[in-house]
């Protein structure tokens, strides 16, 4: 089939986003502490402003796990809403929620971040835990103390096959002539050739890693629910989170968690959780 089709396509649909990568061995020894209260980083001490608490699960109403935060005003080029700065991620592991209206999940956004603004916040110890427990909670303040700095990596993230069916409505009739075209032919597999155009583009088609921006990449499928409740428009990637193994940090099996927006209703995150 014309490659050179499916090229023009794929040009139209892909948004620029960045993939987030943990920096090795780049821990608290290379910055000042209040430095890295406001650097982009899995675990560690979360940003906090003043007056703020610790996020509590609505559920099982212990302290949520710090997971990650990451300055947006770093990445431009996703075209997101200039609404977000600095987002602390928080889940809960006990609850393990798997969408937006279940508890146990808190993202925060901080539009004007600052060192001076920052306060650390120490994570309040388990609600119900026994008294040796209680004696020993010093020790497992540690929980949290893995931390790594990330780095920003630009790229174009394009759209799995079956998000492309659903939300490309302006580009319908170029893409269904394209699959009809590859069908008719036989010899093909539009599917294949998708992913494969996209491979050799650069993008992983298994990018299950943390991205600011472009398209989830679903572990099981695209989630036909995934509109705004305000105005039913589709959604958008604000954030995708990747399981980090080296690092402890594990949805499920190896799950991904995927925060969405409306470009409209920017302060409604939504969330989904997605395993193997
Ligand atoms: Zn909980
Ligand atoms: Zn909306």
């Amino acid at each position: 089939m014309p490659k050179h089709k499916l090229d023009n396509l794929l040009q139209k649909i892909g948004r620029p986003a960045y993939q987030i990568l943990p920096i090795e061995n780049k821990t608290n020894e290379t910055l000042a502490k209040e430095q890295l209260l406001t650097a982009s980083k899995f675990g560690g001490d979360p940003y906090f402003e003043a007056g703020e608490q610790w996020p509590i699960c609505g559920k099982c109403e212990n302290a949520e796990s710090f997971i990650c935060q990451l300055d947006l005003r770093q990445a431009k080029d996703a075209q997101l809403p200039s609404s977000f700065g600095l987002l602390t991620f928080f889940y809960c592991f006990q609850c393990f929620p798997w969408d937006a209206p279940q508890p146990g999940w808190t993202v925060r956004n901080y539009p004007q971040a600052d060192i001076a603004k920052a306060v650390s916040i120490e994570k309040p110890a388990p609600k119900q835990v026994g008294f040796f427990k209680k004696l020993f909670a010093k020790n497992n303040a540690s929980e949290n103390s893995k931390v790594s700095l990330v780095e920003f990596k630009s790229f174009i993230c394009y759209p799995q096959l079956d998000e492309l069916d659903e939300i490309a409505e302006g580009l319908a009739p170029e893409f269904k002539s394209l699959q009809a075209e590859v069908e008719e032919n036989g010899k093909e597999d539009f599917c294949d050739i998708y992913y494969q155009t996209i491979e050799q583009s650069g993008q992983d088609s298994d990018n299950f890693g943390t991205i600011i921006g472009g398209y989830s990449q679903w572990i099981q499928c695209f989630p036909p629910d995934l509109k705004c409740k305000h105005c039913q428009s589709w959604m958008r990637q604000l954030v995708q989170l990747g399981s980090e193994k080296k690092l402890d940090i594990m949805f499920g099996d190896a799950g991904c968690i995927y925060l969405s927006i409306c470009d409209e209703h920017p302060q409604e995150i939504s969330m989904m959780l997605q395993c193997f």
